[in-house]
């Protein structure tokens, strides 16, 4: 069985989902280039449409070197942190297939920095070139379909915010844990109901309130 992010499978068929749109692609042992949808390299899955264009060659540089220079950070397992470290990951969910799938990275960071930072585009869109160079060279399936870099990810370049980002956003803003507000919620109101009826009276703007739609950015 495969195993990806933002990927649910049985034995008779497979899906693709996309995190910015909810979209659901299915099909027999479909593949992410037949679903229509890329995968960037911290596990995020898009639909095509959603693809950064218009990259300069230094952000998909400076961001895959960076990247680089974080393997040892991410996938080390004997860090005594490793796990709260992992809970802010996109890839905790698959943590032992990318713990083995980087364990071989580990020891190539350097060597992947010092191709990138000697890089020479001789094409046209220079930011696409390096990025499907470096996938070819690099990365575990040699494909920018499935390694897209994080330059070309509109998660990753907050042009799409996911919802648990925004909910860790405005908890750290406002000082609170998600454990205590809901406590605070289930003693304040009796139904969802009530909960929403508040919100909608408390809030700035209702039609704000309204159009919000889980995963998607206005
Ligand atoms: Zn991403």
């Amino acid at each position: 069985m495969k195993t990806r992010l933002g990927f649910v499978s049985n034995s008779s068929s497979s899906s693709f989902i996309c995190l910015i749109s909810d979209e659901v692609v299915s099909g027999m042992d479909l593949e992410l280039e037949e679903a229509g949808m890329y995968e960037c390299i911290n596990g995020h899955v898009f639909s095509e449409q959603y693809l950064l264009e218009d990259v300069p060659l230094s952000r998909v540089r400076d961001d895959t070197a960076a990247w680089c220079r974080r393997y040892p950070e991410r996938f080390n397992v004997d860090d005594p942190d490793f796990e709260t470290k992992l809970r802010n990951d996109d890839h905790r969910d698959h943590r032992q297939y990318y713990i083995k799938r980087y364990a071989g990275a580990l020891v190539d960071a350097a060597e992947q920095v010092d191709w990138i930072e000697q890089y020479n585009p001789t094409d046209g869109d220079e930011a696409l070139q390096f990025a499907h160079d470096f996938t070819e060279k690099f990365g575990k399936y040699s494909s920018f379909r499935y390694e897209v870099p994080s330059a070309f990810c509109p998660i990753c370049r907050l042009v799409h915010i996911q919802d648990k980002d925004l909910m860790r956003s405005l908890l750290a803003t406002v000082g609170r844990t998600r454990a205590d507000l809901v406590v605070e919620l289930q003693g304040k109101f009796g139904s969802l109901n009530e909960l929403r009826t508040s919100v909608l009276t408390t809030a700035k703007t209702n039609t704000e309130v309204i159009n919000i739609t889980l995963g998607e950015t206005p």
